[in-house]
């Protein structure tokens, strides 16, 4: 398994985890090939806790975002969140939510540091994270042209 994000978006995700005083969340919508999980767009998801030290995805925002993605064709390859003055891997309290969604966990701290990581059984797994200039957007594609 490797995660494949686009500088921008990864970027994105830091920066935004840097400026902020909670953590922050959301999902990373793309399509899954070959092992390879490969982000073709980001979106950001409140942190209903408002903490510095958790997060829970705001429920009704999770599903519209899964539902708009899904009409494009993509689905959630992978959640992202940021932990403040930790180390980017996941906690104890990210576990439970890793068994709900098995998909890869991107980690940011605020310091700008980023991991990767999957749970497999009950084993937390690294995954390598490449970065790459450009990916083909699908969603992007479709709403330049008007479609679905
Ligand atoms: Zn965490």
């Amino acid at each position: 398994m490797k995660l494949m994000i686009r500088q921008g978006n990864l970027k994105q995700i830091i920066e935004t985890a840097r400026k902020s005083e909670i953590e922050i969340c959301g999902f990373l919508f793309g399509r899954k090939k070959e092992g390879e999980a490969i982000v073709e767009k980001i979106r950001f998801i409140t942190n209903r806790l408002n903490s510095s030290t958790g997060f829970e995805m705001e429920p009704l925002e999770m599903v519209q975002t899964i539902d708009e993605a899904e009409e494009r064709g993509l689905e959630v390859v992978g959640i992202f969140h940021s932990h403040l003055k930790c180390p980017p891997r996941p906690s104890g309290n990210d576990l439970p939510g890793m068994m709900l969604w098995p998909v890869v966990w991107l980690i940011v701290d605020d310091n700008g540091n980023y991991r990767a990581f999957v749970l497999e059984g009950e084993k937390v797994l690294e995954v390598p994270v490449e970065i790459v200039s450009s990916i083909t957007d699908r969603w992007q594609r479709g709403s330049k042209k008007g479609e679905c």
